[in-house]
């Protein structure tokens, strides 16, 4: 019955793919905007994230949220926290589906002097508005925007005293990027990745024909991203971090709150355990055919 209510939504969603209208409500509901270590703030909703990565001259955001509503709740955060909408230079994505793209449309029409930079492999689906290879659902639409710097992996971004890195981890998307960067907690310095998803999420395994090379995408990535030195994980997806315990674990005065140096290792494990588990449902579907 499960199945066959999931299978109604979807066709439901197909139908008026624009509304995603079953979108978790966690990823519009507003959250207060907070400093996570080093000179990196969390500016997301509550269940979707957004990172603002400040220097003195300037700032990066990655990510912009679901919607363009949600692209304004973001440039809200940013004013709490004491900073100036205008000084964001530059805005990344971590990968270009609706979740964490659909609201870079209206941060550049907000802040036009900010450059959109988007890796080469996701540059057309963040152009088109949609996401690209095949996906049972379908090709999610969001508010196409223009790409201002297409890059290859390792590009880095240097502003001020920040310097980001990134690192193509592709599969999820064909373009799916992960940052790194490396900051400095009281006196410590932490090295930080924001990984880009590993999830299937309704990915094509066997023939996709717009992504042929997704199943060795996202082999290599599991090895690639297992292999980056990195004491702090900041998630596109609150539950992929347990963000919001780390959080009160922070109020609470434990400085180590999002420090675990294990943490990449386990994240890329159990992504690695689901792929494996859908490859082999998806190989025996179509040997069953
Ligand atoms: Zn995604």
């Amino acid at each position: 019955m499960k199945r066959l209510l999931l299978a109604v939504a979807v066709s439901v969603l197909a139908l008026a793919p624009a509304a995603h209208a079953d979108m978790p409500a966690n990823w519009t509901k507003p959250t207060k905007p907070y400093r996570v270590v080093g000179n990196i703030y969390y500016v997301g909703t509550e269940g979707i994230s957004s990172w603002l990565i400040t220097s003195s001259e300037g700032h990066v955001l990655l990510d912009a949220g679901p919607t363009p509503e949600v692209g304004k709740q973001i440039e809200r955060n940013i004013a709490t926290l004491g900073f100036k909408l205008a000084d964001v230079k530059i805005l990344i994505n971590t990968h270009a589906h609706f979740d964490h793209a659909g609201g870079l449309a209206q941060l550049k029409t907000d802040v036009p002097t900010a450059k959109l930079w988007i890796s080469r492999g996701d540059e057309p689906a963040i152009e088109q508005g949609h996401h690209i290879g095949d996906n049972e659902n379908g090709p999610t639409p969001m508010q196409p925007v223009k790409v201002d710097k297409a890059f290859g992996d390792n590009q880095k971004l240097k502003l001020g005293e920040t310097t980001l890195v990134a690192h193509l981890t592709p599969g999820h998307t064909i373009g799916c990027t992960s940052w790194t960067t490396a900051v400095v907690e009281k006196g410590r310095p932490l090295n930080v990745t924001f990984p880009c998803s590993l999830s299937v999420a309704g990915n094509v395994l066997v023939g996709n024909k717009a992504h042929r090379a997704i199943v060795a995408d996202y082999r290599e990535s599991f090895v690639k991203l297992r292999a980056i030195p990195t004491d702090v994980v900041l998630p596109s997806h609150e539950e992929q971090g347990g963000l919001l315990a780390k959080r009160q674990k922070q109020l609470r005065g434990d400085p180590n709150a999002f420090v675990d140096p294990t943490e990449l290792g386990r994240f890329v494990d159990g992504y690695e355990a689901a792929f494996n588990k859908e490859l082999a449902r998806q190989q025996g579907a179509g040997a069953n055919r």
